[in-house]
């Protein structure tokens, strides 16, 4: 019997410099995207938009490479959690977005989201569906600060959940982790959006992880379409999704798709980037 040796979760220092690239690409192509969002645009004028922003990069829209899949992002809409497909749909005012997006450079990966409410619509629950992104958005950050403190890797859904559950009664989506992130946009190991027993790998140099934490006003549950991608809450509710691909280094952490490091997103919670070495 042949065993095969599993590749490691810890990269080296020259891959770590090498997933820089990616990681910037991913970010240039969801700013490129959220500058364009507005009422009347459709997910695959957006669609669009991300694919042209990463080849004009040097890259590869590395969703394009998960088998069945030929779109750039995934563009979730309200009760949408993840992995919507881009196309016909019309963006209307007060619409909660969830746009994620992927590039390769050079055989390296950068996976990221961000949520956000289409300007306009009805006061009441534009505001509600804010709340949802921003409770999400903060839940990432807080993640993202454990894990620059962390022993171990799970350490990160402890910091998530609590975050969550500091600000009102929502859902974190059970069905779907994070990960790490190199050579393959999805690697192991998992990483978890809530507390789970056991203490999961050791926090180290080398690790790269994706941090992605799924919130809905609602329910934990979700279902998958007969388009066997876009996920969707059980209940109806809205979801919201933030992602960042972040490396763990000898001097400290640095989130790869961000322009400045995470530092913006980290100053509030004591905590200071450090570029990769
Ligand atoms: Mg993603
Ligand atoms: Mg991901």
């Amino acid at each position: 019997m042949v065993r095969l040796r599993k590749p490691s979760i810890y990269k080296t220092p020259d891959e770590l410099r090498a997933m820089v690239r990616p990681g910037l690409l991913t970010e240039a192509a969801l700013v490129a995207v959220r500058a364009a969002i507005r009422p009347g645009i459709t997910t695959g004028e957006l669609d669009a938009i991300a694919e042209q922003t990463i080849r004009d990069g040097g890259g590869i829209p590395n969703f394009q490479l998960v088998p069945g899949y030929r779109h750039t992002l995934c563009v979730s809409v309200n009760d949408e959690v993840v992995h919507g497909i881009p196309g016909d749909r019309v963006l209307q005012p007060g619409d909660l977005v969830s746009v994620d997006a992927g590039a390769e450079v050079d055989g390296w990966n950068g996976d990221s989201a961000f949520s956000t409410v289409v300007p306009g619509g009805d006061a009441t629950i534009t505001a509600a569906r804010q709340r949802l992104v921003d409770v999400t958005e903060r839940s990432l950050w807080h993640g993202i600060a454990a894990l620059a403190r962390a022993r171990n890797l799970n350490e990160v859904g402890d910091a998530v959940e609590d975050a969550i559950d500091g600000t009102g009664t929502w859902g974190i989506v059970e069905d779907f982790t994070g990960h790490g992130i190199g050579r393959s946009m999805h690697e192991d190991p998992p990483v978890f959006n809530y507390r789970i027993r056991g203490a999961g790998p050791a926090v180290r140099p080398g690790l790269v992880v994706a941090i992605e934490p799924m919130v809905t006003a609602g329910t934990i549950d979700s279902s998958t379409d007969d388009d066997d991608w876009t996920v969707r809450t059980l209940d109806g509710t809205d979801a919201a999704h933030w992602e960042h691909s972040v490396a763990v280094h000898a001097d400290g952490v640095w989130v790869l798709t961000a322009a400045d490091g995470g530092a913006s997103g980290l100053a509030p919670l004591g905590v200071t980037p450090v570029p990769i070495p």
